[in-house]
């Protein structure tokens, strides 16, 4: 039975995940760095290795019952995908490795087929380089321009940017929710903005897809990526979404097996949507293991966990504050905060924080978070950050204060 206070049953939960079970220096583990990547809770993991045990097979290409019982699974685990995020259809997904490869495809296929000298590229001083340093190729190599919007300086977009700079934009480039910072971007009202200049607007759903209810229809986004290790699924599998047209539109990416129709001695034509862009033998553990990661989140439902999360941000934030010495960054109103905070202590060096959160089995983490144009804005070279999910709770935020209280003693600050 669920306490008043509770969005969701973390305890439940808690018995999923055989890791949190771990002890670390004798103490149980408390894992707030769900940012980085999330944990995987059994019923993924035995997805995974029922595909082995069970049905191991190349997809689409046999015609013997393993093959078309992979095939079949891991295509269904591509229509689950479409519909988490309300894609039209399973043709505007395809699977990758990784938001950083999703956001490098991108700037190849796309980027290098539509832009040209002298074309403009916005980005924000808030993206994590995986968002950067693409298009930063790209505009040298095709002599264009590549423009920021930058932070306010409690960590908002500031939008007053987006007006001076010079138009018309080819593309607008943006992160849903900061991975340092924690804000949630307004993502419908900056889309518009990108199509009224008449430039394509992408979204960096890395931080979150996994963390609330998303809609790209409504949205209305031309591309968004995300990662599938931080939502509950295996490393190496990530989504490009794009709108169908677009995917039809532009070239393939890596070329080779599995994306072509026909091939000649001098000249080759495409497979269909989705298999254009999936090059060579994919991940199909992965993508299995996504799909039951999706049936997992769902079962709990987004909205509840974007609730829950909303209200331990709000616990952390008012339990932090009271510690002196504390740089919190970001905004400080859940409603445009993800699960994320980032902190340091005044006096002690992010990593010497995140080294004794873990003597106190406390696991955050500290550096530049790759996202160093963030790091630039404040004047640090690191930050320590706790991030959470649906299985953390309040008791983890107390430890947390706890050890940071350590941290402080330990440093005489
Ligand atoms: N974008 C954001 C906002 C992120 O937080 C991350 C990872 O932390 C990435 C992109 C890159 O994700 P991946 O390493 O899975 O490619």
């Amino acid at each position: 039975m669920l306490k008043e206070y509770e969005v969701i049953d973390v305890k439940k939960i808690k018995n999923d995940f055989p890791i949190l079970n771990r002890k670390i220096n004798g103490k149980q583990i408390v894992y707030l760095d769900n940012a980085a990547t999330t944990q995987k809770p059994l019923q993924v993991i035995k997805a995974i290795e029922n595909y082995y045990m069970n049905f191991n097979a190349n997809v689409h290409r046999g015609v013997y019952t393993l093959a078309e019982e992979a095939t079949m699974e891991y295509e269904e685990s591509r229509k689950r995908v479409a519909k988490f995020i309300n894609a039209r259809s399973y043709e505007e997904i395809i699977f990758v490795r990784n938001s950083t490869e999703a956001l490098n495809l991108i700037a190849y296929a796309w980027g290098r087929k539509n832009i040209n000298e002298n074309d403009r590229i916005l980005i924000t001083q808030m993206e994590h380089h995986s968002n950067i340093v693409p298009w930063q190729i790209l505009v040298k190599e095709k002599k264009a321009k590549l423009d920021y919007i930058g932070l306010t300086e409690d960590g908002l977009l500031n939008q007053e940017d987006f007006y001076k700079i010079d138009k018309p934009l080819k593309v607008f480039s943006f992160t849903h929710v900061s991975n340092t910072l924690g804000t949630i971007n307004p993502v419908s009202k900056l889309v518009k903005m990108a199509h009224e200049t008449g430039a394509l607007a992408i979204i960096d759903g890395a931080q979150s897809v996994p963390h609330m209810p998303i809609n790209v229809k409504e949205i209305d986004c031309d591309f968004m990526v995300f990662s599938g290790h931080k939502m509950l699924g295996p490393m190496g599998i990530g989504v490009l979404y794009a709108k169908k047209e677009i995917l039809e539109e532009m070239d393939p990416f890596l070329t080779g097996g599995e994306m072509i129709k026909e091939v000649d001695f001098y000249e080759s034509t495409w497979n269909e949507l989705p298999w254009k862009y999936e090059a060579g033998t994919p991940n199909v553990e992965g993508g299995i293991g996504l799909g039951e990661a999706i049936k997992y989140l769902e079962n709990i439902g987004m909205d509840r966990i974007r609730e829950h999360e909303k209200k331990l941000v709000k616990e952390a934030l008012e339990i932090l504050s009271e510690i002196k010495g504390l740089q919190i960054y970001g905004p400080r109103e859940p409603e445009i905060k993800g699960g994320v905070i980032a902190f340091n202590v005044e006096g002690v060096h992010a990593h010497d924080v995140a080294s004794i959160l873990d003597q106190e089995a406390v696991e955050i983490r500290a550096g530049h978070h790759c996202a160093k144009l963030v790091m630039k804005k404040y004047n640090v070279p690191a930050m320590a950050r706790a991030s959470f999910y649906l299985y953390n709770d309040s008791e983890e935020i107390q430890r947390l204060k706890e050890a940071i209280l350590l941290v402080k003693k330990i440093f005489n600050v």
